[in-house]
């Protein structure tokens, strides 16, 4: 693409002014206005051919919280599967052992670690470093590991590149189902946790808005809620959603509210995708990464990548047992290049073992259609614009603010797709 027509995305914050007032823009307005113009591409500036692709997951459970193995045996677990970034996000509740207390596992399965004296900040400490837990450390697997924290307290967010976390023992009896205090006995709320991540210079996203979880003490979210919580904090701290966890159910759920918030902040304020196992138990787990994509592997590019949305996710309905030799892992759609011409009005997308490529625009409505509680499906999803390898945005009906792909292959009854993140438009 042609670096200088088109803005990065520095640029386009710095133009716009970082965490701009991000209004709702009813569908009808989005419509009447006129030719897409290309904004910004989170892609931009890649070189193709010699840029790393680096397997990354970013949700691991082990039992240090409520995961079924060992630190080191999930690290190696992964690392046979060819992964090169991991975060393990223990939750920030569990005392280790949780599978043991709750006599799913026998007593002889328990974590020894942490060892006395005890990490700054335990229980609620991130599993971090990962020597500390019987484990060698990522420099000497060959693996970038990003010290994490699963906040689970209200609607459960994912920590990264701090040690932040909450512990609710001054709470008593109410928590964990009354939510928790502080040492003052003021409530902590999601808004107080995003803005200690922040504090920390740590970055988050939030988890699985869409798991139905009978005994949960949060609550599923209207949309307006989600609304808020993007507008007030800054997408350099607040930097996306994870639209598949576990690849489960709750897809129309997740993506639908995805594409609800694109459709509402783009170009102003990009919500990346992430896709991620949630993994508990290696034995029996989903399909479901994020890939960066980076010139150097170091922890702090994994970061900048993270701000910026140089990434893409994959997730399939088909499982995985990581714990034997040579899990079958599967060949998903791979993203070759995407590459975006604004001179031209293309963005075009070379793909490997791809069925299709599906051009998702707004939702048609950005009215719910159905109680969010008790629905898997409560809003329209973003509609598909266009099939095909190129899209031609400025002569494609329907493009909104936004627009991001899909590479589907489908499979039996299985699907497999890699999502990329969304390029931002303004209709001039
Ligand atoms: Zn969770
Ligand atoms: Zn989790």
């Amino acid at each position: 693409m042609s670096e200088s027509s088109s803005m990065n995305r520095r640029e386009l914050l710095t133009c716009l002014g970082a965490g701009a007032a991000v209004s709702l823009v009813p569908w009808r307005k989005t419509q009447a206005a006129g030719t897409p113009c290309l904004v910004l591409d989170p892609y931009a500036g890649i070189d193709w051919a010699q840029v790393g692709r680096h397997k990354a997951a970013l949700h691991l459970h082990t039992l240090q919280s409520d995961g079924y193995q060992m630190v080191e045996e999930v690290v190696r677990a992964y690392r046979r599967a060819d992964f090169s970034i991991l975060s393990i996000t223990d939750h920030d509740w569990n005392r280790p052992n949780a599978r043991i207390l709750w006599k799913q596992l026998p007593p002889e399965k328990a974590s020894p670690y942490p060892k006395e004296p005890y990490p700054e900040n335990y229980p609620a400490n991130p599993t971090w470093p990962w020597t500390d837990y019987g484990c060698p450390s990522p420099e000497e697997l060959g693996m970038i590991g990003i010290e994490g924290s699963e906040l689970t307290f209200r609607h459960h967010i994912n920590s990264f590149f701090s040690n932040y976390g909450v512990w609710y023992e001054r709470t008593g009896s109410r928590a964990p189902y009354g939510g928790i205090v502080d040492a003052e006995g003021n409530e902590v709320w999601e808004d107080d946790q995003l803005e200690d991540i922040r504090a920390k210079n740590g970055l988050a996203f939030l988890n699985h808005p869409g798991v139905e979880d009978k005994h949960a003490w949060w609550e599923r979210k209207p949309l307006q809620w989600y609304v808020e919580r993007y507008h007030k904090h800054p997408a350099d701290c607040l930097v996306g959603i994870e639209v598949t966890n576990c690849a489960r159910a709750f897809r129309a759920y997740d993506e639908g509210l995805w594409d609800q918030l694109l459709a509402r902040f783009m170009p102003q304020r990009p919500i990346w995708g992430f896709g991620t196992d949630d993994m508990h138990d290696l034995a029996s787990t989903r399909q479901t990464y994020t890939t960066f994509l980076l010139d150097h592997p170091t922890s702090e590019s994994v970061r900048q990548a993270m701000i910026a949305g140089r990434f893409h996710f994959c997730a399939s309905t088909v499982g995985i047992n990581y714990r034997v030799e040579e899990p079958q892992m599967l060949d998903f759609p791979q993203l070759l290049s995407v590459q975006a011409d604004p001179a031209q009005g293309t963005i075009a997308i070379r793909a490997d073992n791809c069925g299709e490529v599906r051009w998702i625009s707004a939702p048609e409505s950005l009215e719910p259609t159905e109680d969010f509680r008790t629905s898997n499906a409560p809003w329209p999803q973003g509609r598909v614009v266009h099939v095909g390898d190129t899209l031609d945005f400025r002569k494609t009906p329907g493009i909104g603010s936004y627009v991001r792909a899909e590479l589907v292959r489908k499979e039996g009854n299985h699907f497999h797709r890699t999502f990329t993140n969304p390029f931002g438009f303004v209709l001039g």
